[in-house]
């Protein structure tokens, strides 16, 4: 015998009853999809949270079956996080963005038992009920009077009247970490989107991986707007890794806007945001032509695609905020890298130290990484030579569900179906996926760089480049640009605007002027849709 340390299990439960005992007064805001803005703390997520365990449990709903959201960040969901997967079952948040078509083929294909949706879906839901026959339990997330009674969905119930029987008393089941306690699609670009299951196990890792201080560095002094949706890779993990630390969460509801964004940071005092480019985007805007700034917030991860360094500059220069540029997906849960620096990284030039700041950061423990070449070569860690990327780790998925097999490893990697560049101090650079990347003349050129060097000029709002089919050099670079309000701008001039940026001939070819770009689900810009613009079609 060995004496050792008791053997508890890693279960979701476990962080709100931490939350609850330890910080139990810190806030929870939620500006609600009926317009107001709703607060109360921890220990009242903790209480109803258990509410819902027990109306699970009153179900009869068996242990790992899926219960659904459609819903934006707020507090309900947040009920829902700890009470469905407290009681071991497994919450599977669906992407309200999808077309309708492809949420009846995930609920469909997740066998989901329970939907549970902000009443603003009720028109969507009221469109796809009788496709989903797996389905026995609708609950719009609102109060009893909020719910129209000739709804049209057979049983549907509010929330608060869903839950309201059951008492708070409740002792949150034990079981093996390894089980299932959440799921996410992929948004399946390219054919239908794939199932990732997490695990208690998993998720617990990669809370305490977020949190740490070269990670998202939350702590008990933060108050945190994640503006990544709780639909997106479980807002990035930020709702454990909130309960796992007492920070305090403001949940933006469905305004995005930069005007409704800014609002809640100054008036809730938020110290750290986390989303995609795109909403930052529309947030810099705003403030910058208010003539605003930021009195309380402190430091942004941004990721879910390349974050443009004009971007990072703005924010870090301008608006004194830090930004913390990330890679991840679904499939690593998603957090992979992070980019904060090393302490002899700080003492580079100030140009160098931007240029590191751009790539995507270096492996968070838990996560490891390789880049491969063509023939499963191992490349080196040279920061030029780029390779598919391939991870590793306990929170890094094994396989879809319904795992009949269809391993996604290679020799226990994960190929994540990105090409990057790691240097000798282990940052990697993600140049593009590789279904983006361009083959000109038997060369490589990362679109990445060409978009980020088109943001960063003034009159750009917005800028992708795709690769079209050129006779001599198989492709060329075109960069597809939606041009800032009452700016002017003309091919010749952007085109210029690459000379000296980067090689003669990695510059494009050619500019295309669009009013808007497609983006997806999750506010990326969307390449497949890009490539069937019209604007696009006809060119050439
Ligand atoms: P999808 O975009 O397919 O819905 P994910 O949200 O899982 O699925 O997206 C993961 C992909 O997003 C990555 O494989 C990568 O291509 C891209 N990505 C994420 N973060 C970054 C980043 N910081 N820079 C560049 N690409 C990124």
């Amino acid at each position: 015998q060995m004496g050792l340390m008791q053997p508890h299990s890693l279960l979701i439960s476990s962080l709100i009853v931490h939350a609850e005992r330890h910080h139990g007064d810190a806030q929870i805001v939620s500006r609600r999809v009926e317009g107001d803005v709703h607060r109360y703390q921890w220990h009242d997520v903790a209480r109803r949270s258990r509410q819902v365990a027990r109306t699970l449990d009153g179900m009869t709903l068996p242990l790992s079956s899926r219960v659904a959201t459609l819903a934006w960040n707020g507090y309900r969901h947040l009920e829902l996080y700890f009470g469905v997967s407290g009681s071991g079952r497994v919450l599977h948040t669906i992407n309200p963005r999808l077309h309708p078509d492809q949420i009846v083929w995930i609920a469909n294909h997740a066998d989901d038992q329970v939907l549970c949706f902000d009443i603003s879906f009720l028109p969507l839901v009221q469109a796809v009920h009788s496709k989903c026959p797996t389905i026995r339990q609708y609950v719009a997330l609102c109060d009893r009077d909020a719910l129209p009674v000739d709804n049209g969905i057979p049983g549907l119930i509010s929330y608060e009247q869903w839950i309201e029987p059951q008492s708070d008393d409740y002792d949150w089941p034990q079981f093996d970490e390894n089980a299932a306690s959440s799921m996410c699609y992929t948004s399946g670009t390219t054919g239908n989107p794939k199932a990732v299951m997490y695990s208690h196990r998993s998720t617990l890792l990669h809370a305490y991986g977020a949190a740490l201080p070269d990670s998202m560095s939350i702590s008990a002094r933060d108050v945190i707007l994640p503006v990544v949706p709780m639909f997106h890779v479980n807002a990035w993990g930020i709702p454990y890794a909130a309960a796992l630390t007492g920070a305090s969460l403001v949940f933006p509801g469905p305004q995005l806007d930069g005007k409704s964004v800014y609002e809640l940071i100054e008036q809730e005092g938020v110290t750290f945001a986390a989303g995609v480019p795109t909403v930052w985007q529309m947030l810099l805007d705003h403030v910058k032509s208010e003539g605003q700034s930021f009195s309380t917030l402190k430091r942004t991860v941004i990721g879910g695609s390349a974050c443009p360094p004009s971007m990072i500059q703005a924010f870090r220069e301008q608006y004194n905020v830090e930004v913390i540029h990330a890679w991840g997906m679904t499939e690593t849960s998603p957090l992979g890298t992070l980019c904060t620096l090393k302490n002899k990284s700080l003492m580079l030039p100030a140009e160098e130290q931007t240029q590191l700041r751009r790539k995507q950061g270096r492996a968070l423990y838990g996560i490891d990484f390789k880049i491969v070449g063509d023939a499963g070569n191992e490349l080196p860690w040279d920061g030029k030579t780029f390779g598919d990327l391939y991870v590793k780790g306990p929170w890094v998925v094994r396989d879809y569900f319904p795992g009949q097999g269809n391993a996604a490893l290679v020799d226990g990697w994960f190929p994540t179906g990105d090409v990057a560049t790691i240097d000798a101090d282990g940052y990697l650079q993600i140049t593009d996926r590789s279904k983006d990347v361009i083959k000109s003349g038997g060369e490589w050129i990362s679109s990445i760089d060409i978009e980020n060097i088109a943001m960063a000029h003034p009159a750009v709002q917005l800028a992708a480049c795709i690769g079209v089919s050129h006779p001599k050099w198989e492709e060329r670079p075109v960069v597809v640009v939606v041009k800032r309000e009452n700016m002017t701008l003309d091919k010749e001039e952007l085109l210029q605007f690459y000379e000296g940026k980067m090689a003669k001939w990695q510059i494009p070819d050619d500019v295309i002027f669009v009013d808007a770009i497609p983006l997806g689900a999750t506010g990326k810009m969307l390449k497949s849709r890009i490539r069937q613009m019209p604007e696009i079609t006809a060119y050439g």
